[in-house]
């Protein structure tokens, strides 16, 4: 099958499942969040996301940067990746960070079994478990590469929505820093959930500049569970829109 035509089941499934970002009350609370690309807030908060780390170098520096400028992100982790840097891994979580689950090995879903999937990601959540003392709530697969069904089944066996992005900087071609610079800033609409990768340099070396242009754009970075408000609504540092 081809990749958008996977997009476009996914998308379809947004379009009923996903939620209103920054209401509150009961309705808000039933809403089930299946599979997301992006969230739908009119406040100015929009997502980083990078995946595929940890990183024993890159991502610490990451974190010094995100540190120095006060901003929160996500993190998807390969399972293998965090086993071996436990201490990086607690690093992210200490520091506010959100940490999502991204598989044990980053393989492409797509034809597994329902055992095989969950065994990837349960592995993976252990792992992040061990080093954090809590599972992620989050999942994203890698290359995007899942079908409605098995977000489904993930949802229904483990309560974890699956994340996709609305915003991919193709930072894996390694086109340079100011090219993923500006296309993260480009990206930074209300909602957007921008896709990165903090095991490349060229990609960490781009976010500071990403960061003025973002904070120029009257953005502001949160962690993909505020943007979503799940599993928890976390308020602070959030306006809710006048009605
Ligand atoms: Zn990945």
């Amino acid at each position: 099958m081809a990749r958008t035509t996977r997009r476009q089941i996914m998308l379809s499934g947004i379009a009923a499942l996903a939620a209103p970002l920054i209401s509150r009350g009961a309705e808000a609370q039933q809403v089930r969040h299946i599979v997301v690309t992006r969230a739908n807030v009119a406040q100015p908060y929009m997502g980083l996301t990078f995946d595929d780390g940890p990183h024993p170098s890159l991502t610490p520096l990451l974190l010094d940067t995100l540190a120095m400028r006060g901003v929160r992100a996500t993190f998807f982790l390969v399972g293998r990746n965090a086993a071996r840097y436990p201490q990086i891994v607690q690093r992210i979580a200490a520091e506010g960070h959100e940490i999502g689950n991204h598989t044990w090995s980053h393989p492409s879903l797509l034809g597994w079994s329902d055992g095989g999937v969950l065994s990837e990601i349960d592995r993976t959540s252990d792992a992040i478990a061990a080093a954090t003392g809590s599972p992620p709530a989050l999942f994203r697969p890698p290359y995007g590469n899942f079908t409605q069904r098995q977000a489904m089944m993930l949802y229904e066996a483990r309560g974890m929505p699956t994340i996709l992005w609305s915003v991919d900087t193709l930072d894996w071609q390694r086109p340079g820093s100011g090219v993923i610079a500006h296309r993260m800033v480009q990206g930074a609409t209300p909602g957007a959930v921008i896709l990165a990768h903090d095991i490349q340099g060229p990609t960490v070396r781009a976010v500071p500049l990403a960061l003025d242009g973002i904070e120029a754009r009257g953005m502001h970075g949160a962690q993909v569970s505020e943007l979503i408000g799940y599993p928890r609504w976390r308020a602070e540092g959030l306006r809710v829109a006048s009605r």
